[in-house]
């Protein structure tokens, strides 16, 4: 028997995702921390199939993943946007029987799940952040002994978030991590609030690294990494600051440095970039990166407005063919992008809604991320959560799965 509740409040489903962000977690490689753990459900509970699941505004993603071949679904094909409504595991013996799951794709579908269990990942500040799952292919129940096992299972995952997310660098490439680079940043910031000064941020992003890793294998790709941050370093001050955000994007933070300055440092790091020569069995090869530009006079952004306006300077280089520096433009109330992270529905006449998460939002436009932005029409209707206000969007531009809209 499963009981599905009703969907969160847009406020607490909020409040959920900016906890989410603030562990820095998605679309972060695999790591040995999570994947013992779902190797060892895996063996306890004799499953095919486990994953740490963590749910975005649109889509769960799997931290760690045993037995399965992607990495993410729609959020609304995933047992797990139930699971994260209730404090106790959802258990479903067998999703062909009940009418609750009975239609979802991965119970139609490969992998043909019949079995799920999954125990809420409950951060300590009480924020459902996923769930750690196991499923299998045959239906089937887990004891009370089993479940507590699970539970506990699911406390150790928190437990090692909690963990990276103190950490002050990235292990790969020694770059300052996101949480280091943002209390830094924010120290900054202040200074140069209070004496007046500049300070710029870039964010840089590899471009067609997955092609790198895919041609030349991870071994490579990390090699790209490493010495992409060595090479930057080389060009940087040592009062300047670089960071791994994620995979392979980057942060540079220039104090005492303004827009123009800051652009002659982002077109320097870039060629810098392009100028090392790497090799793997399957021969040489250079890369490229895509480089946004922010500045602030006298400290008069904060810095979710630097990164924002940078991120989006970013994806403009990346929507315009990539291998460029694109700069923000000074930023004009009203038209400055809060930082959010906010569950929204594009709605496109005659198709079902797309989920997607807002990311930046402004009384002018907004910036979306959707499992894919291709085959989406150049306007449409967007709606914040489910019985919010609704806005008509243009597309002004669109990069991977990231679009930028504007309203009107
Ligand atoms: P774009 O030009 O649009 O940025 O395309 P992309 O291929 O660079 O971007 P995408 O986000 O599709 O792929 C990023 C890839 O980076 C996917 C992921 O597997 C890889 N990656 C992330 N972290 C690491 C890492 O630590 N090591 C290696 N080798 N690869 C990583
Ligand atoms: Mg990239
Ligand atoms: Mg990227």
């Amino acid at each position: 028997m499963s009981v599905v509740c009703p969907a969160p409040s847009a406020a607490s489903e909020d409040a959920r995702l900016g906890a989410l962000l603030r562990y820095d977690v998605m679309d972060t490689p695999a790591e040995q921390s999570f994947d013992r753990i779902t190797r060892l459900a895996q063996k306890m509970f004799r499953a095919s199939f486990v994953t740490v699941s963590l749910l975005d505004g649109h889509r769960q993603w799997f931290k760690s993943k045993q037995g399965l071949s992607f990495s993410e679904t729609p959020r609304s094909e995933a047992f797990c946007d139930v699971t994260i409504r209730q404090a106790t595991p959802l258990v479903v013996p067998d999703a062909r029987a009940d009418p609750a799951y009975a239609s979802l794709p991965l119970v139609t579908g490969e992998p043909f799940i019949r079995f799920y269990a999954g125990a809420p990942l409950r951060t300590p500040e009480g924020y459902i952040l996923g769930a750690l799952c196991v499923m299998d292919r045959e239906p089937r129940s887990l004891s009370a002994e089993e479940i507590d096992m699970l539970v506990d299972l699911s406390d150790i995952v928190v437990g090692q978030l909690q963990l990276r997310q103190l950490a002050d660098t990235d292990p790969l490439t020694g770059a300052l991590s996101r949480r280091a680079f943002r209390d830094l940043a924010a120290r900054e910031l202040s200074l140069s609030r209070r004496y007046r000064r500049e300070l710029a941020l870039l964010t840089f992003d590899l471009d067609y690294f997955k092609s790198i890793n895919d041609t030349h294998g991870h071994a490579a790709g990390d090699d790209v990494l490493v010495r992409s941050v060595d090479a930057c370093k080389a060009e940087l001050r040592n009062s300047d600051s670089i960071a791994r955000l994620g995979g392979e994007e980057f942060a540079v933070l220039l104090p005492h440095t303004g827009a123009a300055a800051a652009r002659d440092v982002a077109e320097r790091l870039r060629r810098a970039l392009g100028a090392q020569s790497f090799g793997s069995g399957r021969g040489r090869f250079h890369i490229s990166a895509s480089f946004g530009v922010a500045s602030t006079r006298a400290g008069a952004s904060d810095l979710d407005n630097l990164l924002r306006r940078a991120d989006e300077a970013l994806y403009r280089a990346k929507a315009k063919g990539r291998d460029r520096c694109e700069t923000a433009p000074d930023c004009l109330p009203g038209q400055t992008q809060r930082s959010v992270a906010k569950r929204g529905r594009i709605v496109v006449e005659g198709v079902p809604a797309i989920d997607c998460t807002v990311r930046g939002l402004s009384n002018n436009g907004a910036n979306l991320e959707v499992l894919s932005a291709e085959g989406l029409p150049a306007s449409f209707v967007l709606a914040l959560d489910a019985d919010g206000p609704t806005r008509s969007c243009r597309v002004l531009s669109r990069a991977g799965r990231r679009l930028e809209v504007a309203f009107g």
